[in-house]
């Protein structure tokens, strides 16, 4: 990938005193401990409670944002937790559960007169301010419980919103076929939103900064690069590394900003050929269709109705900067092809355990531990694949139609 050089030089040498973070600040809620469901699709065992813990203790993942923290049931566990003094807020903003932050943030679906639905991400520094936010949103959704529903607002109501609590805005997963800015709702995202009060926008699995590049109205805003995990095992398949002054909400916002030494200084996605959406894709005749292929029209081969759009083919329709998009025309961080342990060839269950309990954290596998030692703990081969994936030398199979790709296991 491009790495960028010029202002890197400067804010490295001003950051270097500060620490870094693995940050991941999309993570869903399946159920509360009592059973309630938050997020249907997600799973059982993915409470706050657990996500906490995961990200803290095998993950090690410094901060998670848990983006169902608007449902009344979960702010109760939630209360539960401090008034235990198992976890306590930040004078900054934020839960401290042992080794990890947890942020507190509701996805949001809207959809303005005349476009696609769209998902949004908020952020709110306390408990306090994210039960005053759920109670307004409340009037103008039908069921605050749960994970990701409409709000009947209009995109910028609800930006306004937030800004005006002291919140965050993150567009999310924005180039996803479904139920996202660009992939659903809009080819401008100033059609919906007010471009300035915007954090960051999220790239979603099946793009990365340098596709994101070709659109010039995102060059003033930073990227951020998040799991999404409807499932333990999925927290931090994509993460960011942040350098700030403490693990809180307030020095968020200012990395996210890039003030005064703070910063983000890369992000770690999913090479986009693994993601499930990558490419426009006709299940009915397994082809891969490519550009210019409205959602929902026919398949121009077989004539089956209903294919999904890649995310890489939208931007191509989309995009402004198509001619010279390896000029970003901002200084962005260097975007690492992350290869989640979950897609290394060999690595099951049990060669995850002995990593885990020789290394500590995925976080420690996947960046820090000597190949030597890896070898000895799972074997040569698959220890291979972890080296070739973080040198990002692993060929992949591009995903499609929902499909994710696959790590070819020919490149060894
Ligand atoms: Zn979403
Ligand atoms: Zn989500």
């Amino acid at each position: 990938m491009r790495q960028t050089t010029t202002l890197h030089v400067e804010t490295g040498h001003e950051r270097s005193h500060l620490p870094t973070y693995y940050v991941d600040l999309h993570i869903h809620i399946g159920r509360t401990e009592k059973g309630s469901p938050v997020k249907i699709s997600g799973s059982k065992d993915l409470t706050f409670y657990n996500i906490a813990r995961e990200a803290s203790e095998r993950k090690g993942i410094d901060i998670v944002g848990i983006i169902d923290c608007h449902s009344p049931v979960v702010q109760d566990e939630i209360m539960d937790y401090l008034h235990r003094g198992e976890m306590e807020e930040f004078e900054g903003g934020g839960i401290r559960y042992r080794n990890t932050t947890v942020l507190l943030g509701s996805e949001i679906e809207v959809k303005d007169p005349g476009c696609g639905a769209a998902h949004l991400l908020a952020y709110l520094p306390t408990l306090g301010e994210m039960q005053h936010f759920t109670r307004w949103m409340s009037r103008a959704m039908k069921n605050v419980e749960l994970s990701s529903q409409r709000l009947y607002v209009t995109a910028r109501e609800l930006q306004r919103e937030v800004i005006d609590r002291g919140g965050l805005l993150i567009p999310a997963h924005i180039f996803t076929p479904y139920k996202s800015v660009y992939g659903s709702a809009a080819p401008r995202m100033e059609q919906l939103l007010d471009l300035q009060h915007i954090a960051a926008v999220e790239l979603g699995l099946s793009a990365d900064t340098e596709m994101a590049g070709c659109l010039s109205e995102l060059d003033g805003i930073p990227f951020v690069t998040n799991s999404d995990a409807h499932s333990l095992p999925k927290i931090g398949r994509e993460y960011n590394r942040l350098t700030m002054r403490q693990p809180t909400f307030t020095e968020l916002a200012h990395a996210l900003a890039g003030r005064d030494g703070r910063g983000i200084d890369a992000n770690y996605g999913l090479n986009p050929h693994l993601g499930k959406y990558h490419r426009t894709y006709c299940a009915s005749c397994e082809t891969v269709l490519g550009a210019g292929h409205p959602q929902g029209e026919r398949c121009p081969l077989c004539g089956h109705a209903k294919f999904v759009r890649g995310v890489m083919d939208r931007i191509v329709d989309i995009a402004d900067r198509l001619e010279a998009p390896p000029v970003l025309a901002v200084n962005r961080p260097p975007y690492h092809y992350q290869v989640p342990l979950e897609f290394i060839p060999g690595l099951g269950p049990k060669k995850l355990a002995a990593l885990l309990d020789r290394f500590g954290t995925e976080m420690h596998v996947l960046h820090k531990a000597e190949p030597a030692e890896l070898v000895t703990t799972i074997g040569e081969e698959t220890a291979g694949y972890i080296m070739q994936a973080r040198r990002g030398e692993l060929a992949i199979d591009a995903g499609g139609g929902g499909r994710y790709g696959k790590v070819a296991t020919s490149s060894r």
